[in-house]
């Protein structure tokens, strides 16, 4: 079925050039990767990279690799490889035995840096960071030759190896690309390519003390690996001419070529690393996988599904163009996703008790539900009924307003699946709270038996009081509102106050029995909830709403 999903969807511009480049014979075929940095977790932006180049990979009938650009060990974490792996695995996007860490090309890239020398196309350079800054020039001023510019070839050779050898501070002496300091891009103006770093990386220990810089080594890694589509985001647009500078002088044969998209940006979530840290130190959120957050593993812990994840990239399409999807489009996506294939389940997150005066004592009834209306392949369960239920405490209205069709004295409603029950009053406590509602019911009106006597106008959920399973349920709002301002005027993030709300009364059905971590299910009226994988035990069940149900009356608002 999604084969012939992804048929009928036009081709979008990398598909159009990748096409091209197929009939032109540039390439005979299609090789793609993703190249995190394992510097933090992975989030939205990420899949839809992710999943745009496995899906490139896989239309084509070519390969996919997960490629570590780990060549900057300041920030880089072995944890960060873990979850990124799993992350990857999970979306689905298959890479086989295709994982690889662009620090095992260190040698490659200095076999290539030593080959630019050679060519006189590198030199070893004294000037301080800041220095060569100055020399670079802006965008009205071309810059300046750098006095090391000319250092002959054996010099450059011997400076290099000494790099290499650590016979340089940190900082004091780099290798630059000669390319052309009055270039009106930049990124040609001799760039830097390798510094001297005493950092102990956490895949090649202390072998190195010299590292490559990513504009330099992010292609060679691309070309050792013969990818043919280098896929990244729009900054790097202005880094092609090196990108295709540093395959060609290194002499690769039939080098990959650099194509760009825009960023995913969404609205109302938080995504800087910066922000997300804050809030993480702050105990404000639960953790890098708080489900308020975007990263993978806090939409996996949400209850998002990997099918609706791809989805929802696919809805968003690639463009040249920046822009910021609304999060709602994420939310419509595991809707659709879940709509049929997940059961619907009575639970009650406010409840009151109601008591259905004229139904026999201690007596339990099961009554046959079907788990998804629209799919009879789920089949059916058997919910127990009995003389107390609860219900939804706002079912209830001792004096209804306009339109209220559910229980208020005097009206009949039918209860899910069951009978209808006509309101007789209720219990209050001495503060004037509602405590207990009051109805009859009539034998007659058993969902399934075809009673056709009378129509009722509202319809009400329940949950047996016997057999009820004692429930947390936590509810989420988006963490900022950008209508509001998503920063306050100190740069500070301007936090909704109601972005996690935690009912701990819930009640649910027996029927859940065996839930584990990441189930999910539909809530009748309620929305779609998920089985939380860090503090639930079947003792305590806990469930995150993953998104309410768009026409239901919201709680907890
Ligand atoms: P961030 O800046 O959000 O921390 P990053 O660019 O530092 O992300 P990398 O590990 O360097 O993270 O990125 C890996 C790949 O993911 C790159 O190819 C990058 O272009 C892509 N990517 C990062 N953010 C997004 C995004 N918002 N939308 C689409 N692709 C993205
Ligand atoms: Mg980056």
């Amino acid at each position: 079925m999604e084969d012939n999903k992804e048929e009928i969807i036009s081709k979008n511009f990398i598909e159009q050039e990748i096409d091209k480049d197929l009939s032109e014979g540039v390439y005979n075929h299609v090789q793609t990767r993703f190249p995190p940095e394992p510097n933090g977790y992975l989030h939205i932006g990420h899949a839809k990279s992710i999943l745009l180049n496995y899906g490139l990979a896989k239309k084509y009938g070519g390969k996919f690799n997960l490629r570590f650009d780990d060549t900057n060990p300041t920030k880089e974490k072995t944890e960060f490889v873990e979850s990124i792996i799993e992350d990857v695995k999970w979306l689905g996007a298959e890479f086989d035995d295709r994982l690889y860490f662009a620090s095992n090309y260190f040698q490659e890239m200095y076999d290539c840096a030593v080959l630019l020398i050679k060519k006189g196309k590198a030199f070893v350079c004294d000037l301080t960071a800041d220095e060569i800054r100055e020399y670079r020039g802006d965008f009205k001023t071309p810059g300046k030759e750098s006095p090391y510019r000319n250092r002959s070839v054996e010099e450059n050779l011997k400076m290099f190896e000494e790099m290499k050898d650590g016979k340089y501070k940190d900082g004091e002496k780099v290798l630059r690309a000669r390319i052309d300091m009055s270039s009106p891009n930049i990124n040609m103006r001799d760039p830097v390519i390798y510094r001297v770093a005493r950092m102990t990386h956490h895949n090649t220990g202390d072998t190195w003390c010299i590292y490559p810089m990513y504009d330099f080594a992010h292609p060679i890694e691309d070309a050792i690996e013969h990818i043919t589509h280098s896929i990244c985001t729009l900054e790097f647009e202005d880094h092609r001419p090196l990108y295709d500078w540093v395959v060609k002088e290194c002499e690769f044969e039939n080098p990959p070529r650099q194509i760009e998209f825009a960023k995913l940006y969404l609205t109302n979530v938080v995504t800087g690393k910066r922000y997300i840290k804050k809030l993480v130190e702050d105990n404000i959120v639960d953790g890098w996988e708080d489900p308020r957050l975007v990263s993978i593993a806090a939409l996996r812990r949400r209850g998002y599904t990997p099918e609706s994840l791809r989805m929802f990239v696919d809805l968003v399409g690639v463009s040249k163009a920046n822009s910021s999807v609304d999060y709602a489009m994420l939310e419509y996506c595991i809707r659709e996703d879940l709509k049929l294939k997940r059961p619907r389940m009575m639970a009650i997150l406010d409840p009151i008790k109601l008591v259905i005066d004229n139904y026999p004592e201690d007596t339990t009834e099961y009554l046959d539900v079907a788990n998804n209306l629209e799919n009879p392949e789920l089949g059916e369960r058997k919910v127990p009924f009995g003389k107390e239920l609860y219900i939804e405490r706002e079912d209830f209205m001792e004096e209804p307003i306009k339109k209220y069709f559910r229980l208020f004295p005097g009206n009949e409603v039918r209860l899910m699946n069951a009978y209808f029950v006509t309101c007789t009053g209720c219990e209050k406590d001495e503060n004037g709270n509602v405590t207990v509602v009051h109805c009859t019911y009539d034998p007659e009106t058993k969902s399934g038996s075809g009673f056709e006597g009378r129509k009722v106008k509202g319809t009400i959920h329940w949950v047996a009081a016997s057999t009820a399973q004692k429930v947390e349920c936590r509810l989420y709002e988006n963490i900022v509102d950008e209508e509001k301002g998503k920063l306050n005027e100190d740069g500070s993030l301007n936090l909704n106050p109601n972005s996690l709300t935690v009912l701990k009364n819930c009640y649910v059905e027996p029927s859940f029995e065996g839930a584990r971590a990441y189930d999910s299910y539909q809530f009748v009226r309620n929305g779609f909830f998920c089985v939380d994988c860090k503090d639930s035990t079947p003792e305590h069940l806990v469930f995150n709403r993953i998104v309410s149900l768009k026409s239901s009356f919201k709680i907890g608002k």
